[in-house]
């Protein structure tokens, strides 16, 4: 899409710094980085969201993110990592191109985990919810 970030940085109209690349994904070091070698992993078709996304395409981003995360342990040698999607702007997505975030950890970083996102499990407990699914 001719006025996506992504796809700019994708066809080489932005500069990136990229930290792994195929054929089907782009890994490049996020610009306001949360974390030091924090990444995000794109496909390069453009795609919206998950909700577009076709299943071979989860999987070509599966492994860039899985390669990505080879190459970052290597040059950084974090001790753990968060993985994140935003998607949609209520979850927080700002670039309207799907894109997993990768955040290296490290002791006394400061940081939470996927539970510091959202405190707000509603009134119905997990019993109720879970009846929904049968
Ligand atoms: P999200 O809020 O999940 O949509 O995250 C989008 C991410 O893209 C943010 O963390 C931005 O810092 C990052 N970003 C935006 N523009 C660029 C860019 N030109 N190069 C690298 N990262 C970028
Ligand atoms: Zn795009």
């Amino acid at each position: 899409m001719s006025n996506c970030i992504f796809c700019k940085i994708i066809n080489g109209e932005v500069p990136n710094h990229a930290v792994y690349e195929d054929k089907n994904v782009l890994a490049f070091l996020d610009i306001f980085p949360h974390a030091k070698g924090h990444t995000v992993v794109v496909p390069k078709k453009h795609y919206q969201d998950l909700e577009q996304l076709p299943e071979i395409e989860w999987k070509n981003l599966a492994i860039g993110l899985q390669k990505a995360m080879d190459r970052l342990r290597k040059v950084l040698n974090p001790e753990g990592f968060n993985i994140g999607i935003n998607n949609h702007e209520i979850a927080g997505q700002a670039v309207g191109h799907v894109h997993w975030h990768i955040l290296p950890r490290w002791q006394k970083d400061g940081g939470g985990s996927m539970h510091s996102i959202i405190k707000n499990p509603g009134e119905q407990g997990v019993e109720k919810i879970a009846k929904l699914f049968i």
